[in-house]
């Protein structure tokens, strides 16, 4: 007897289910859904049997691409072997620690020790319970406050929502006590006048100010994406990085990189923090391409130094989630590195990442496409009604719904983020599914552009 639901079955099925970042009064209304249930490679199924390429792949993890039997078989032979233990107390098991031995090895410098959890939320969430732990430990328990920033996006628990930017949580007063945003790096929307190399500039102008008020014996860690994702895809102006990271040294501040996106070959490498942007964050928090999302976990890499004081005799760390480390999530993770290695993923994403970034700024040329910004497998394209003032459409106008929903017409999912399309496809499409995207796109847009 089957179980499985399609089509109608499962929209009358799911009225039970909260959808997430969902307008819910709508989906109430019109019950506007896609139903996907099936997936192979670069590609999903809906339930009319439909077939559209994942242009967001799944929502930026699905990065080995869809189906991969040696990730079903690993997850599967581990689950008839060890189904479930903890890594509470004094307990472990063979997949994580293998796994967090290899990701020491993968992540740069001294990043040697890891936490795993569940989501990326969570391994925010950790990354400062670790610093607040840490500083404790050090007697200066005041030093806590968080510095984000503007455009930044670092999941939907309490508090890694309040380290996402406050156009998320403003009337939900998530923790400002503790968190404070600095400006937004997006030279194209915010540079006014200034050349690039001035931005950043006033960036770090700002971050100094900010430390110099907040007091840097009152700030426990600075959290960054290398490229914001869900924000919009922003890049940082070339160097801001390396510069945040001096000041923050310069001021006794961790540097948290989140690497939930970047990492596990999006922009050509296992991590980005060192390999695109030069640095060595005191901890990287990733999670996604972790597992190419065939099970949740994330992982929080921290320094020997770090883990140095936790470690100290005294006081317990009194943090757990009961699925951190899950054996089955390991043995994903462990099996899709091996994967990824084998075949050379992240370095064919250097060459396939970058027809694909080729391929999309190719679309500047269209009256209303303001900016083709990000890098490799990883970009955002910002529509404007006036080119010349980089004027906005106005809100109802849903101009990013309009395209993405034009795209899924012409079997592509994309990601609609206000005035933005964000594209984050599996980093498995061959070059003619990548002309394939730029096409739909071309059209997409083309056909918006004509209905306005
Ligand atoms: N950090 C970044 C950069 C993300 O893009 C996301 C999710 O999109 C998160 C953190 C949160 O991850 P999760 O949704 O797994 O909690």
């Amino acid at each position: 007897m089957s179980l499985e639901l399609s089509g109608d079955a499962v929209l009358t099925a799911d009225d039970h289910l909260i959808q997430s970042f969902a307008d819910l009064d709508a989906l109430k209304q019109n019950r506007a859904r896609t139903v996907i249930n099936r997936a192979k490679g670069p590609m999903v199924y809906d339930s009319d049997g439909r077939e559209f390429i994942d242009g967001i792949a799944g929502l930026w993890c699905v990065n080995v691409g869809h189906g991969q039997p040696e990730l079903i078989e690993a997850i599967t032979q581990q689950l008839e072997k060890l189904d479930y233990y903890s890594t509470f107390y004094n307990f472990t098991h063979p997949a994580a620690a293998m796994l967090a031995q290899k990701l020491a090895t993968l992540a740069p410098g001294n990043l040697n020790h890891v936490y795993f959890a569940n989501s990326g939320s969570a391994a925010n969430d950790s990354a400062i319970r670790i610093l607040h732990h840490y500083n404790i430990r050090l007697g200066r328990p005041n030093k806590r406050m968080v510095l984000s920033r503007i455009g930044a996006y670092h999941g939907s628990t309490y508090l890694a929502m309040a380290m996402t930017t406050p156009a998320y949580s403003h009337a939900w007063s998530c923790a400002s006590d503790l968190v404070h945003h600095l400006a937004s790096p997006h030279y194209w929307r915010e540079g006014g006048g200034m050349s690039e190399p001035e931005f950043l500039d006033a960036l770090m102008q700002d971050l100094e100010e900010n430390i110099a008020r907040i007091g840097a014996d009152n700030i426990a860690a600075f959290i960054a994406e290398p490229i914001m994702g869900a924000g919009g895809v922003i890049v940082s102006p070339v160097g801001y990085h390396k510069r945040a990271l001096e000041i923050c040294k310069a001021n006794d501040i961790k540097y948290i990189s989140d690497e939930v996106v970047t990492a596990f070959g999006r922009l050509g490498h296992f991590f980005a923090s060192k390999d695109v942007f030069g640095i060595e964050p005191d901890i990287i928090t990733t999670a996604k391409g972790l597992t190419s999302g065939y099970q949740p976990l994330s992982a929080t890499i921290i320094s020997d130094e770090i883990h140095e004081v936790i470690s100290r005799p005294g006081e317990k760390f009194l943090h757990g989630f009961t699925y951190s480390g899950h054996p089955a999530a390991a043995a994903a993770a462990n099996a899709n590195i091996a994967l990824m290695e084998r075949e050379g993923l992240p370095e064919q994403v250097r060459t396939t990442g970058k027809a694909f970034e080729a391929a999309l700024r190719g679309l500047i040329d269209l009256d209303i496409v303001g900016e083709v910004r990000g890098s490799h497998f990883m970009i955002g394209i910002e529509f404007v009604q006036d080119k010349t003032t980089k004027q906005s459409f106005a809100d109802e106008v849903d101009i990013g719904n309009k395209v993405a929903f034009a795209a899924q017409e012409r079997g592509l999912i994309a990601r609609p983020l206000g005035s933005s399309l964000i594209l984050s496809p599996t980093l498995v499409l061959t070059p003619e599914l990548i002309d394939q995207t730029a096409a739909i796109l071309r059209d997409s847009i083309t056909e918006v552009m004509g209905a306005l």
